[in-house]
């Protein structure tokens, strides 16, 4: 079975939004500094190319998780692969998701950087899939909104390749 990756998002339309919400974040977050908390692996290129983006005196972090469960659909139970390095206390935390799919991940993610006892949480996704929301999650900034399709690149993989695309492309199977 051959294997392709349609175009959905190009590489200039992707870049375009990007740049557009990191001038909005720069005129949210004027006179603070912003603490950039980008999920492993898949909010990697999203968070670099959004962190060039922002003028304000940002910081950066990470952490990993995996859902437990079937690896198609997230559980909601998530386990902590890698651990936040630095504290979040009063801080102005800005977490960096590629894509809301039923927002159960986020929604674990998102409770337990506002137990940390961050100054504020918000929440920026490239992506967002509203079809297939299980979990009331609203993203603060969200980049597109894409039908319920499996979306690969800019970070995104599909059994660990493809995460190096600059576009966002579905994988067919022909
Ligand atoms: P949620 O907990 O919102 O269902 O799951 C979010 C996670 O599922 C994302 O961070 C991502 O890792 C994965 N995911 C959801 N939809 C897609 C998709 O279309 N493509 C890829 N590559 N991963 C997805």
């Amino acid at each position: 079975m051959a294997e392709r990756v349609e175009v959905l998002l190009s590489e200039e339309e992707v870049n375009a939004r990007i740049r557009q919400i990191g001038e909005q974040i720069s005129r949210d977050y004027e006179g603070k500094e912003l603490h950039l908390v980008c999920i492993l692996k898949g909010a990697s290129f999203f968070t670099c190319e959004l962190a060039k983006r922002i003028t304000v005196p940002v910081s950066l972090d990470f952490m990993s998780v995996s859902s437990y469960g079937a690896s198609s659909e997230s559980s909601g139970v998530v386990k902590i692969v890698k651990d936040l390095d630095e504290p979040l206390e009063g801080k102005h935390v800005l977490v960096v998701e590629d894509i809301v799919d039923t927002g159960r991940t986020l929604d674990y993610l998102l409770s337990l950087m506002r137990s940390r006892g961050a100054e504020d949480v918000k929440l920026c996704a490239l992506l967002d899939k509203p079809d297939r929301r299980v979990v009331d999650v609203k993203a603060d900034y969200t980049g597109f909104q894409i039908p319920d399709e499996f979306v690969v690149g800019y970070g995104l993989d599909y059994a660990q390749r493809y995460r190096n695309l600059p576009y966002i492309g579905v994988v067919k199977f022909d």
